[in-house]
C-alpha cells in the first residue's frame, strides 16, 4: 500500500511570496500536490477557473459547505475561502504530499481536525519588504493594500501556532529549505508505522 502523504498547511502574509514559492515547490519536486480552493472574491487579471481558484458565487459557496463539500472555509477580507475535502484526500491516498495555501483560521481547524498536519509560516524579511511587495504587484487598490496590512498585524499574533517559521528572502533557497523540512517530517516514526513493523518482523524471523 502506498504511504499517506503528508498534509501541509502554508500560510503568511499577503504578499509573503507563498504563491510564488508554491508553485516552484510543485515544479522542481513530483511529489507535491496544491489544493485549488474555491472562493468569492473576484478573479483577478490573469488569474483561471479552476488553476487559481474554483470561483464562486456567495450562493454557490454557501450550498458547497451546506453539503460538507469543504474540509474548512473562513471569511478574509470580506470573501469566503474554502478547501474542497475530495481531491485532499485522494492525493492523500495516493502518497502526495498536498499543500494548502490558506490563511490563519483555516490553517487552525485543518490541524485540529488532521493534527497530525505540518503547518509552515512564511514571511518575508521585514515589514518594509512586505508593503513594496504588495504594492509592486499592481493588482489592488490602497484601500485592499491597507486592509491586507492591517489583517497582516493580527495574523503575526498567530504565528506560534504554527510548526516551522520560514523566512522568505531568497526564493531558491526558500524552496530547497521547505523541501527539507517535509522531507524529515516523513522520518518521523509516527508516519513510519508500517515501516517499523516490517523491520521488526523480518529481525524477528531472523532470531527465530
Ligand atoms: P488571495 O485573495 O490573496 O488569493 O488570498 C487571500 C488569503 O486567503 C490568503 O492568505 C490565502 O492563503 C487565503 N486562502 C486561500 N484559499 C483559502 C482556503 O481555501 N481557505 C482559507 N481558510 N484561506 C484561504
Amino acid at each position: 500500500m502506498e504511504k499517506r502523504g503528508i498534509l501541509l498547511v502554508v500560510s503568511g502574509f499577503s504578499g509573503a511570496g507563498k504563491g510564488t514559492l508554491m508553485k516552484e515547490l510543485l515544479r522542481r519536486y513530483e511529489n507535491y500536490a496544491l489544493s485549488v480552493s474555491a472562493t468569492t472574491r473576484k478573479p483577478r487579471e490573469g488569474e483561471e477557473e479552476g488553476r487559481e481558484y474554483f470561483f464562486k458565487t456567495r450562493e454557490e459557496f454557501e450550498r458547497m459547505i451546506a453539503d460538507g463539500e469543504l474540509i474548512e472555509h473562513a471569511c478574509y477580507v470580506g470573501n469566503y475561502y474554502g478547501t474542497p475535502k475530495a481531491y485532499v484526500e485522494q492525493k492523500l491516498c495516493e502518497g502526495q504530499d498536498v499543500i494548502l495555501e490558506i490563511e490563519i483560521q483555516g490553517a487552525r481547524k485543518v490541524k485540529e481536525q488532521f493534527p497530525d498536519t505540518v503547518l509552515l509560516f512564511v514571511s518575508p524579511p521585514g515589514a518594509d519588504e512586505l508593503k513594496r511587495r504588495l504594492t509592486k504587484r499592481g493588482t489592488e487598490s490602497p484601500e485592499v493594500i491597507a486592509n491586507r496590512l492591517n489583517r497582516a498585524v493580527q495574523e503575526a499574533e498567530g504565528i506560534e501556532d504554527y510548526d516551522y517559521f520560514v523566512i522568505n528572502d531568497d526564493l531558491d533557497a526558500c524552496v530547497e529549505y521547505v523541501h527539507r523540512i517535509v522531507q524529515c517530517e516523513h522520518s518521523r516514526t509516527s508516519r513510519c508505522g508500517e515501516q517499523i513493523e516490517n523491520i521488526r518482523r523480518e529481525l524477528t524471523a531472523f532470531s527465530k
